[in-house]
């Protein structure tokens, strides 16, 4: 957003009020030699080379200017992935190490303390073994563009997810309903089972005792409602980020690794299905995704 006329034959310091910048400038000139510097400013992350010229006609500062903000940003949201997945799986082996440590060193040595602690470790295990399927799964699919696609029939594939999860509704007394067309799918089975699979299991953990669930396709469009807890709106779309949990109790209790809604979030990036939230604070929500 400059006009060249605003800053020519005025000084360099009009060009920016970066003081390092100016300072960087200032020696290069006096100096007579070359520098770089990295500025961070205003959400910016920029790389600048200065090089001094000196003509028969022309002598000062050259500055390449290299606008690396996008960069920063996936090299930081890496650092920030690394960070929490660490954290994630270090946790749950923190517990297993205790409780091992206390069955080898005998500070428990009755046998139902024993069994109670190997049973709490093995648990540890089990969440760390989700975590890491779920951080595989999201590796794939963000290293993939897609999976190949293929006629699919969905209302079979959901009968079979709802049959395999209803062990976990009933446990909650929840009911579960379905009102799926008949037509084929042009899709991943897996992606599609995927999908289906995260909105199912998270719509029963974030449910009520006694809630029911909807599952409805219609004209290539997946409806999954709940009777459940709802998500404020200012985490609506904070929980598809990785391991973004509104309640992270509630989500470790009920077996949650953070990351379905992230999954789903990548599938239907690489795939151009549209994704719709509804939801309102203890009322219930509603995910729609758009397979068409
Ligand atoms: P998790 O393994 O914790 O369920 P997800 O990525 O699937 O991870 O979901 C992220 C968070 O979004 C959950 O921890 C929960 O707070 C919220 N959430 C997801 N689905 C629902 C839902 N149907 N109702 C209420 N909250 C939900």
């Amino acid at each position: 957003d400059i006009s060249l006329s605003d800053y020519k034959n005025k000084s360099f310091r009009y060009l920016s009020n970066n003081i390092e910048l100016q300072n960087k400038i200032e020696e290069c000139l006096n100096n007579k030699t070359n520098a770089f510097i990295n500025i961070n400013e205003n959400g910016k992350y920029l790389n600048i080379e200065l090089s001094y010229i000196n003509t028969e006609w022309l002598s000062g500062v050259i500055l390449t200017i290299d606008d690396v903000t996008l960069l920063m940003n996936l090299e930081n949201n890496k650092k920030e992935f690394f960070q929490n997945a660490s954290h994630e799986l270090k946790s749950p082996l923190t517990c297993i190490i205790g409780y091992q440590q206390m069955i080898t060193e005998g500070i428990v040595d009755k046998e139902d303390e024993i069994k109670e602690s190997a049973r709490k470790s093995l648990k540890e295990a089990i969440r760390m073994n989700g975590i890491l399927s779920d951080m595989l799964s999201l590796a794939t699919i963000e290293a993939h563009s897609s999976e190949p696609k293929e006629n699919i029939n969905p209302k079979e594939l959901i009968l079979e997810m709802v049959e395999a999860l209803s062990l976990e509704a009933s446990r909650q007394n929840i009911k579960i309903t379905t009102n799926i067309d008949d037509e084929m799918l042009y899709a991943s089975k897996n992606e599609f089972n995927e999908i289906v699979r995260n909105l199912i299991d998270n719509a029963i953990k974030y449910n009520k005792e006694n809630g029911s669930i909807e599952l409805i396709l219609k004209d290539g469009v997946l409806t999954v409602s709940d009777t459940g807890i709802g998500i404020k709106d200012e985490d609506k779309s904070r929980i598809f980020e990785r391991f973004y949990r509104v309640d992270k109790g509630r989500s470790k209790k009920s077996g949650g690794t953070g990351l379905g809604l992230a999954i789903i979030k990548h599938i239907c990036l690489n795939n151009n299905y549209r994704i719709e939230l509804e939801s309102r604070i203890l009322e219930g929500s509603s995910f729609k995704i758009y397979f068409k």
